[in-house]
């Protein structure tokens, strides 16, 4: 899991009669993104400030255990996750240690990072955004009627919703937002009809949900705008021809907007390389790297006025869309309330 720049670094170091400085040249990243193409990302950084990267990948929900398992000894000093209701969680748990950065604050807008402190730290900054889109069948699904998340739940829409676990960080997250839009008593009557308009019970990730809606047996599914951006970029036939059958919708533009999630940062509670850890997320923010870091992953960086250059991301848009603008502290934090609603209108 470690790997084993560490040792090289400090090895130089004697080698070179430097001080072996436990701030100067390394962080220890937990990161949840798995994304190949984050790794130029994160040579570039080392090349710019000689700060090694020493990585432990794992999903955002190991994480967490591990930062719990390892308490106050746990040698992270950056901590990676993908959702908002997870960084919510990992605030909540106490693992992350608040920070002040001109850098970060400038970069990220305010309803993209965690609700500021006492004494105005920040817990967590939104790094990344993607979109909680809907898919439909085109051959059997006109846009204009799922074209709200509100009419997924209308009884015109009976037997065609597909979508994953509601339990699933990304949903918690969309049911969250819808929470603070239509507030909690409409929410759970949203959600009872979601479950009286499901083609099936819930299973499967985000790209099940496409390609179940490509092979007719859903009329219409959630997913995040990545995995569809995904397929919309595969060579494979089989992909070709799922993204032939399928339209997209961003919901909500008329109103609110779609509901937007983050992937984010966050310095750990314990860092010894606390230094460290702020200049790496500072770096994040930096143009080259919100281009690289948002691109990797079909995503949309959360610094304004950066052009991109995805096709795919064009492609599924038609170029801009409406998101909406509440503060995703509080899309993370509504999710206990939302996990209660999901049980009671069986949800599963
Ligand atoms: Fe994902």
């Amino acid at each position: 899991m470690y790997r084993t720049l560490t040792l090289i670094t400090f090895g130089l170091a004697s080698t070179f009669g430097l001080p072996a400085l436990a701030d100067a040249q390394v962080i220890n990243l937990y990161s949840a993104r798995h994304y190949p193409t984050d790794e130029a990302l994160y040579s570039d950084f080392t090349k710019a400030t000689g700060i090694k990267i020493n990585r432990v990948d794992s999903d955002d929900a190991g994480i967490i255990a591990r930062l719990k398992a390892e308490g106050s000894a746990s040698p992270a000093d950056v901590i990676l996750l993908v959702d908002a209701a997870r960084l919510w969680k990992g605030e909540a748990e106490g693992m992350f240690k608040p920070v002040k950065s001109k850098i970060l604050e400038a970069a990220v807008p305010a309803h993209l990072r965690s609700k500021p402190t006492e004494d105005g730290g920040t817990a967590w900054f939104g790094l990344s955004t993607r979109a909680r889109v809907v898919v439909y069948d085109k051959l059997k699904v006109k846009p204009e009627d799922v074209d709200t998340y509100e009419e997924l739940a209308d009884p015109k829409n009976k037997g065609r919703v597909c979508v994953r676990s509601g339990s699933h960080p990304y949903n918690l997250s969309l049911f969250g937002a819808m929470t603070e839009h239509l507030g909690a008593a409409a929410t759970e009557i949203w959600l009872k009809g979601l479950v009286d308009n499901m083609a099936r019970t819930p299973k499967g990730g985000d790209t099940d949900q496409i390609k179940a809606v490509a092979s007719g047996e859903c009329g219409v599914a959630l997913t995040n705008s990545y995995y569809l951006a995904r397929l919309l970029r595969s060579t494979s036939t089989a992909d070709k021809a799922v993204v032939d059958r399928v339209g997209v919708v961003f919901p909500n533009q008329q109103s609110w907007g779609t509901h937007m999630n983050v992937a984010g940062g966050a310095v750990a509670r314990h860092a010894k390389n606390s230094a460290n850890a702020l200049t790496f997320l500072e770096y994040l923010v930096s143009p080259e790297a919100q281009n690289h870091f948002a691109n990797g992953n079909n995503e949309w960086p959360v610094v304004k006025g950066l052009t991109l250059d995805n096709p795919a991301l064009k492609t599924m848009t038609g170029g801009s869309f409406k998101s909406e603008l509440i503060p995703i502290s509080a899309v993370g934090m509504n999710q206990i309330k939302v996990q209660q609603m999901l049980d009671r209108v069986g949800f599963k």
